[in-house]
């Protein structure tokens, strides 16, 4: 399923109308179907063939099949882990672009979480774009447009892939994971609101867990199950510092949409509405609010290493007596 056909159609004609730039933005998350799709656009810029991207020339073949690791002229540079987009990347580049393509007449740059992309990155890659070599495009993937400073904007074309509405995400996500329940193909189109990429990160079975983990202990809490019962649940999460604070984002977010509930704010993103409806008969707006603000601060804790069996143990307590 191409979710993104229309926008591909639309490149390609700019593409037979002679409109081509040197450089782009596309604004998507940073999920797969971004990355595919500036593939295509590489495939397209590429292509020997008629109608680029023909997808039957040598040049379509390898860009479609393989992207980087089949076509010489394809450069994928991905942010550092925890880095960002360091200023040398950029200055790397610099240093390659001008060298002659190896296959056709371009060399295609893709920058993928380009939002990680420090300011004087930024400001390396303006330079190259004030002198473009004739012999290079660029990619810039971002997932949100005013991540990039002004400047880089106005000199690039904008491609904005937007979200998806409900029903296309849901058709999307029952192709990709055929053996996954209803119900958690459902959780997962209102959790994303419209992104593929949030869509794909809760589907994945380490956030499952963590989400299945939060339900449970949410309906303890909110039939009062006591503070020992609550902390044996969050205790045994406690040790693996990363699953716990998923399992405390996801308890923040039922708990959100419970208050959302009071307040009358938007439609629940991860409860059924019968569970919110039910959760806020057993509440009250002010026993939520600070739940949430016990959460935040367990969180900020475990961040700053405190002890997570430590931070657990608090948690239920403060929120037992809520
Ligand atoms: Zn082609």
């Amino acid at each position: 399923m191409d979710v993104y056909a229309k926008q591909k159609a639309a490149f390609a004609a700019r593409l037979a109308e002679g409109r081509a730039a040197h450089a782009y933005i596309l604004e998507g998350d940073d999920g797969d179907e971004t990355r595919r799709f500036a593939l295509y656009m590489a495939a397209a810029l590429l292509c020997t063939g008629d109608k680029p991207p023909c997808g039957r020339c040598a040049s379509c073949r390898k860009a479609l099949a393989g992207g980087e690791t089949l076509h010489p002229d394809i450069h994928v540079f991905e942010p550092e882990k925890n880095a960002g987009f360091s200023v040398e990347t950029v200055r790397g580049i610099r240093k390659s672009v001008y060298l002659l393509p190896n296959e056709g007449d371009r060399k295609v740059y893709i920058l993928c979480g380009a939002q990680k992309m420090s300011r004087s990155a930024q400001n390396a890659l303006l330079k190259l774009f004030e002198e473009p070599p004739a012999s290079a495009s660029f990619v810039i993937c971002c997932d949100r447009r005013d991540a990039l400073l002004p400047t880089v904007l106005s000199r690039a074309l904008l491609i904005p892939l937007g979200p998806l509405d409900d029903r296309t995400l849901r058709a999307y996500l029952a192709d990709r994971h055929r053996d996954a329940p209803a119900d958690r193909l459902d959780a997962a189109v209102r959790f994303a609101q419209g992104s593929i990429g949030r869509a794909e990160s809760f589907l994945t079975p380490a956030s499952q867990e963590a989400s299945r983990a939060a339900a449970d202990f949410c309906a303890l809490l909110f039939a009062k199950g006591g503070a020992f019962a609550l902390a044996a649940q969050a205790l045994s999460l406690s040790a693996k510092r990363d699953g716990f604070d998923a399992f405390l984002a996801f308890v923040e977010l039922y708990l959100l949409d419970v208050l959302h509930a009071h307040t009358g704010g938007p439609p629940p993103l991860l409860l059924a509405p019968s569970a919110a409806e039910e959760y806020r008969a057993a509440s009250t707006r002010r026993g939520l609010c600070g739940a949430l603000d016990a959460l935040s601060e367990s969180r900020a804790r475990l961040a700053s290493n405190a002890n997570g069996r430590l931070t657990a143990t608090l948690l239920c307590t403060r929120l037992s007596a809520l």
